[in-house]
């Protein structure tokens, strides 16, 4: 995972790269040069994205170069049909292959039919998308964005990069970031030879043309081709000789070399049968030169105020579509000797304006584990600073670019709060995070470890034992004791604690007032971390809140709960994934598991309506329903076959993965796809129905998404290629629809 620009600093033990850089910032900055401006704007959902952008306007200034940084939102404060300077796009896709909430009007905007062939010939822009392979629709907006600005005439001055999150988005981001650079500057030699009567950027029309004033850009960018090509061996030896002048930037990097030098120096061959772990590397990592990411620059000043106040210790309600609201049940519909345990939780929302169709999701807010907090706060040794207000202001010194306050942490909140409620506490730490974690660590061996699983040459490491093993930030300073990170770099650097989305699984039309969702606790084995596993953070809080109050699977309510537990909410409609408004529409939907969700609300809905409107004719229904046993974790039995006894549900397609009695017959819901081929075929390509997938995306959906692409080809007579094509238009026009998660 990637979060802050994880640019290359070229950072060397033997300090062979100290002159290279040295001399590249040199010539950036000859006195009679001028920054260069260009424009980064970025689309972001979860602040990935953000970060991305944030980080490369943090570099431009060590570049010799001025980044003008907006939300592709802000469309007030940039201009792109007047803009002359190469523009930075890095845009994230989210739900099935929409754009950012923040980039949706941008994405209305370029698409406009109006809009002449040439609208966009004198843009010269790069773009780096982000998404994640196990969701269709990969790198959608980045992808649509990219090809209409290529319609309306834009060039690109560097190759578009789309980073997956599935495998890790620094795959695609680290080694595009370190080839911006010098695109950027390849792109003003292209742009000089613009007529300048044509400048006028937002920028432009209010101060003079800055590109009349710097030097022959071809001049330098050669030169720094020609410099990255120094003999590396000569380089130490050069750089005592250079001028006085030396850049912060040097220093830092002098610094930072100097320290690697001592460790790679010292570092002593481990003992034979030593294995390498995270705390622990191996030749030739522990051996190797080392480029790590830039420093992120501070931002924030932290100070902790005795509180005067008493303040509330939950979650944030400041926003008025959040709503508190009772568990009103709680049903676990598993068996207890099932693999996975599945809860189905109702919720009262008599009291609240929160009218949902089946087919929307919710969020659930939920705050991470008091004894993992707990263990944070003593960690860092703020034990008795639990209840101090936490002040932050910006630092006046900073130099990270477009610095803001994060808004997801309210004004006055106690340490404990900010923890509890606003940061993700068990995210993976980001490689950015590791670079700066090595400046708060003691202890050579372990900053030598630090750097190592940040830099370009331990990324396998970092996979491995970072991302892979799901490590969070108290796994990491557990392992890394000698570090002690102030609570500033913590702030910075732990993204905002996501909140949990959940399928509506009701109608209101059924159950007025209530609200039901399903979900499987998600169980994370043991492992050297956690011995004795450990739950999801959202799942397990739920688990463990409804627990005295859970009636089992097939047992009586015999619970007696005194006060129900409240959980806040707040909805996400989902406009695509509904009902057809024809109820004539044949409609066929696929959801094994908890991806059944959303299809006991349509059902509910459609029984109700059927009930109502007799003189109306329903198309017809199909459900292809998957679990691994009949009697353990088949959800919602009785309700589906009920749907089937009342006419509601036409034809019910069930499968067991892991039922013995059940290995002759198909095994998932694909393979019964494919034994109804005639029938889908028919409703998605003659009678205008619809399809609709929810559930795993990462191996679910994308095998259904495999099996109906051979239906069609088969159907059809259409090659592969075709058939993927004739899918994507019915995905345009809203007839196959995806509700996956992963
Ligand atoms: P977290 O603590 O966030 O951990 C989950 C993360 O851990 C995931 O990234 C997963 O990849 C990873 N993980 C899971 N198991 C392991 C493992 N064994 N080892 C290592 N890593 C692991 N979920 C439902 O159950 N029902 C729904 O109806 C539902 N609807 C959704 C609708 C939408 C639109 C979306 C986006 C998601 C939906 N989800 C649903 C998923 C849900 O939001 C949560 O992601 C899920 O419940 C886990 O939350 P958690 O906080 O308990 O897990």
């Amino acid at each position: 995972m990637v979060g802050k620009v994880c640019k290359s600093v070229l950072y060397n033990v033997a300090n062979s790269f100290l002159l290279e850089s040295y001399l590249c910032l040199r010539l950036y900055r000859m006195p009679c040069e001028v920054n260069r401006r260009f424009l980064v704007l970025y689309g972001s959902q979860r602040g990935q994205a953000q970060s991305i952008a944030e980080g490369i306007a943090d570099e431009a200034g060590e570049q010799g170069l001025v980044a003008d940084i907006f939300c592709l939102s802000q469309h007030d404060k940039f201009n792109l049909e007047r803009q002359r300077d190469p523009v930075v796009f890095v845009v994230s896709t989210t739900g099935d292959g929409e754009p950012p909430d923040t980039s949706l009007k941008f994405v209305k905007n370029i698409k406009k039919k109006t809009l002449a062939a040439d609208h966009y010939a004198h843009l010269h822009y790069a773009l780096l998308g982000l998404g994640d392979t196990n969701y269709a629709n990969f790198c959608n907006c980045g992808k649509t964005i990219d090809q209409r600005l290529q319609e309306l005439g834009g060039k690109h001055f560097y190759a578009t990069g789309h980073a997956d999150d599935g495998v890790g988005l620094e795959l695609v981001v680290d080694p595009w970031l370190e080839g911006l650079w010098d695109a950027i500057k390849g792109a003003y030699s292209k742009m000089a030879s613009l007529p300048t009567e044509s400048s006028g950027s937002l920028r432009d029309s209010q101060t003079p043309d800055l590109r009349d004033s710097i030097n022959k850009p071809s001049d330098s960018s050669t030169a720094h081709v020609k410099l990255s090509l120094l003999s590396l061996s000569n380089a130490k030896a050069q750089s005592s000789d250079l001028p006085g002048e030396v850049s912060e930037q040097s220093v830092a990097q002098a610094e930072s070399s100097s320290m690697s030098e001592i460790q790679s120096g010292d570092t002593v061959a481990p003992p034979a049968g030593v294995e390498a772990s995270l705390t622990c590397s191996l030749p030739p990592l522990s051996e190797t030169s080392l480029n790590v990411p830039a420093l992120p620059p501070p931002y924030l000043e932290v100070k902790l105020q005795e509180a005067t106040t008493e303040e509330e210790g939950s979650s944030p309600l400041s926003k008025e579509t959040v709503h508190e609201v009772p568990i009103s049940s709680a049903v676990q519909l598993t068996s207890d000797d099932s693999v996975k345990t599945a809860l189905l939780l109702e919720l009262d929302i008599s009291d609240h304006p929160m009218a949902y169709q089946p087919g929307d999701s919710f969020d659930v807010l939920c705050p991470n584990r008091d004894s993992e907090v707990e263990e944070l706060v003593q960690r860092l040794g703020l034990q008795d600073r639990r209840s101090c207000q936490v002040q932050l202001s910006l630092r006046k010194d900073t130099k990270k670019k477009a610095a803001q306050l994060p808004s997801y942490i309210p004004e006055m909140s106690t340490l404990l709060y900010l923890f509890t409620w606003c940061m993700e506490i068990r995210s993976v730490p980001k490689k950015a995070f590791l670079r700066a974690l090595v400046e708060c660590t003691a202890d050579s061996g372990q900053k030598r470890r630090l750097q190592e699983l940040c830099s370009k040459q331990g990324s396998a490491d970092y996979n491995l034992y970072v991302r892979d093993s799901s490590l969070g930030l108290l796994d990491l300073l557990t392992a890394f004791p000698s570090c002690s990170p102030p609570l500033s770099l913590l702030i910075e650097q732990v993204p905002k604690l996501q909140p949990r989305p959940y399928s509506v699984a009701s109608s209101s039309l059924r159950h007025p007032g209530k609200l039901h969702f399903v979900f499987n606790v998600v169980e994370f084995p043991a492992c050297s971390w956690w011995p004795a596993g450990r739950r999801g953070l959202c799942t397990g809080w739920l688990y463990d809140l409804v627990d005295p109050m859970l009636v089992h699977h097939g047992k009586a309510d015999s619970s007696s709960v005194l006060e129900a537990p409240r959980v806040r909410v707040s909805l996400r409609p989902n406009v695509s994934f509904r009902p057809p408004s024809d109820p004539s529409a044949p409609l066929v939907m696929v959801g094994p598991g908890t991806g059944v969700a959303p299809f006991i609300g349509f059902l509910q809905q459609r029984e109700k309506e059927r009930g109502e409107h007799p003189e109306v004719v329903f198309g017809e229904t199909w459900l292809f329903y998957g679990c691994r046993h009949r009697d353990k974790d088949f959800l919602f039995r009785e309700e589906l076959q009920g749907f089937v006894g009342n006419g509601s549900l036409t034809h019910l397609k069930v499968c067991f993965s892991r039922d013995s009695q059940d290995q002759a017959g198909p095994r998932y819901v694909q393979h019964n796809l494919l034994l109804h081929a005639k029938d889908i075929c028919n409703i998605l390509l003659q009678q205008n129905g619809r399809l609709y997938v929810c559930g795993d995306a990462k191996n679910m959906a994308k095998d259904v998404n495999d099996t109906l692409i051979d239906l069609v080809a088969a159907e059809l007579h259409l090659d592969k290629l075709e058939a993927m094509k004739r899918l994507a238009s019915l995905r345009e026009e809203k007839r196959y629809l995806q509700d996956v998660w992963s």
